[in-house]
């Protein structure tokens, strides 16, 4: 489908709401975004029409309920190009998705092993991976970045070793919209035999993510962060890694056999998906990736590229303003600071003008000490964002800065 902004923003109930007496402009779309009527309308019918536990159930509801839930399993592996529906395992988001993963490793790990991150990591790829060497004993080191936000390849390289068994990093950072190069990346961990985490939370809206030229061996991703809704994501991992990857979570639907003494696993995706699985929201996942699918991707990244070469046009304009993360290669976030006032302040001011943003230190504690800030503002953009929406925003931030001067 060819993209026309003004036709998707009339997909989307919710753009036609007011804040504070004024026309809502969310620009908060690294936290989350907003749904299409199709995806609503997805949830609503599962539960409206089908709702009914998947997999056991004898009856036509259950069955119903089983084809659509594992019909949007599909959705998701071609989406991704996994090369194997079962290497997609439902998980409520990115978070349980690297727990997954790193409570695995933590009982693979030995003392002295190694683990890398990058300084740009969210919490959930940080303090994870900390727990999970403080357990074994096990070594976690942090790749540097520079001034623009941008990894320092040459130390990375260095990091790594024969002891080094797992790299994790994030497609896109979400407190500065670098796109990090990823094959590069996993290409050097894969000649010291790591496994390689790649935490897409942020990567998955904005490109097309393709986990086999990646190479890597996970792929963690939130439904909410491509128009779908909040508790649900995907750990997608390669089929060889998760048959052998310890099991998570115990109980129904991860078992084969169960006798009293002891228990056999089920074959995946299952073996990793323990108890009722969240089935209307997978299914709204499903269709929120079909009705993302639908449109010309080219398009939508020209798209996406035109609104934040012009909002950093306009920032760069901006008397007092400093941009964080100027990567050469970002995704539609703008994350800055002004002169005056603390970011808290700003977002505040700007809410009462209907203008959503999201402030402070985007779960990225250590990456704000970095740069030397309390916290930034950040503006993130999705498809239905729009210049005008970028023109109002600048108004509105001249204002804000007027009244905390
Ligand atoms: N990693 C990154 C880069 C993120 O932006 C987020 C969400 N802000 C997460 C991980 C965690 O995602 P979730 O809260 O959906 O589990």
């Amino acid at each position: 489908m060819s993209f026309d902004v003004q036709v998707v923003r009339k997909e989307f109930p919710i753009l036609t709401r007011t804040v504070n007496g004024k026309p809502l402009v969310y620009l908060d779309n690294a936290a989350t975004t907003h749904k299409p009527q199709c995806v609503i309308d997805a949830l609503v019918d599962y539960y409206s029409t089908c709702n009914s536990n998947v997999h056991r159930g004898a009856h036509k509801l259950a069955d119903e309920a089983t084809r659509r839930f594992e019909g949007a399993r599909d959705i998701i592996a071609t989406f991704i190009n996994a090369p194997s529906r079962n290497s997609v395992i439902w998980t409520s988001g990115t978070t349980e998705s690297i727990n997954i993963v790193a409570n695995g490793l933590s009982q693979l790990l030995v003392a002295g092993d190694e683990v890398i991150v990058t300084s740009m990591e969210h919490h959930a790829n940080l303090v994870t991976w900390q727990q999970a060497c403080a357990r074994k004993s096990a070594v976690l080191k942090i790749v540097p970045i520079n001034d623009q936000g941008e990894l320092d390849l040459i130390e990375y390289r260095k990091m790594l070793n024969a002891r080094t068994k797992l790299v994790a990093f994030p497609h896109v950072s979400n407190a500065l919209g670098t796109i990090n190069p990823i094959v590069e990346l996993t290409k050097a961990a894969k000649e010291v035999n790591a496994l390689v985490l790649v935490d897409g939370a942020q990567g998955i809206a904005h490109g097309d993510v393709d986990v086999q030229a990646i190479g890597c061996d996970f792929y963690a991703f939130s439904g909410h962060k491509i128009y779908a809704p909040m508790g649900v994501g995907v750990l997608w991992g390669k089929e060889s890694v998760l048959e052998e990857w310890p099991v998570w979570q115990t109980g129904g639907e991860m078992i084969s056999t169960v006798s009293y003494s002891e228990a056999t696993w089920n074959t995946l995706p299952f073996r990793l998906e323990a108890g009722t699985p969240n089935v209307g929201d997978a299914i709204a996942f499903g269709e929120a990736v079909r009705w993302f699918s639908s449109f010309d991707l080219p398009s939508l990244q020209v798209h996406e590229k035109a609104l934040i070469d012009y909002a950093t046009q306009k920032a760069n304009e901006f008397d007092g303003l400093t941009i964080i993360g100027d990567a050469r290669n970002k995704v539609g976030v703008l994350s800055f600071v002004l002169d005056v006032g603390h970011p808290a302040d700003i977002g505040f001011l700007l809410d009462k003008q209907g203008i959503a943003i999201r402030t402070g230190d985007h779960c990225a504690q250590p990456l704000m000490n970095r740069f030397n800030v309390p916290g930034t503002a950040r503006v993130s953009f999705a498809i239905y964002n729009t210049l005008d929406e970028i023109d109002v925003f600048f108004d509105a931030l001249r204002k804000v800065k007027a009244m905390l001067a």
